[in-house]
């Protein structure tokens, strides 16, 4: 389960929107939670790293660019929890490239963006034998962690 609050979901949409028609993409920043949920605490947006005519189909983030927002994160005191990306006139739901280069544990939100609107705006996560993503619950709310 993820928890996010409804400024980070228009943080993505708006995103999405900005890079139309291309892909956006970037990273969900938060805290793993005991119970095994997800918290975001802050939306990491990050610039499409692929060539211009291949950006519609697919994101890539540059691994200097993960680095430097794994450095941020730590230095928030956050962990890297999964990330967003937008399918510009397609569904939110994940492709075979996405499926291909996803890890398990991290949370993957899809905004599908419509002719420059954001539309439907999905979670998946990568089931544990890496064969095909399960659709993650996303509550619209922080969730407070009760034991530190
Ligand atoms: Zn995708």
């Amino acid at each position: 389960m993820l928890n996010l609050l409804p400024n980070h979901i228009e943080a993505i949409q708006e995103h999405g929107e900005h890079d139309y028609p291309h892909e956006c993409c970037g990273l969900l920043l938060g805290k793993f939670l005991n119970n095994g949920h997800k918290s975001v605490s802050e939306i990491y947006p990050i610039s499409n790293a692929r060539e211009e005519e291949l950006k519609r189909n697919r994101f890539l983030i540059r691994p200097e660019e993960l680095l430097r927002a794994e450095r941020y994160a730590r230095e928030q005191d956050l962990e890297v929890l999964g990330f967003y990306h937008s399918h510009p006139d397609c569904e939110a739901r994940p492709s075979v490239y996405d499926l291909e280069h996803a890890w398990p544990t991290y949370s993957y939100i899809i905004v599908s963006v419509r002719e420059g609107h954001a539309a439907e705006l999905r979670s998946w996560e990568l089931q544990a034998d890496r064969s095909q993503f399960s659709h993650e619950e996303l509550v619209r709310a922080k969730e407070v962690e009760l034991c530190q």
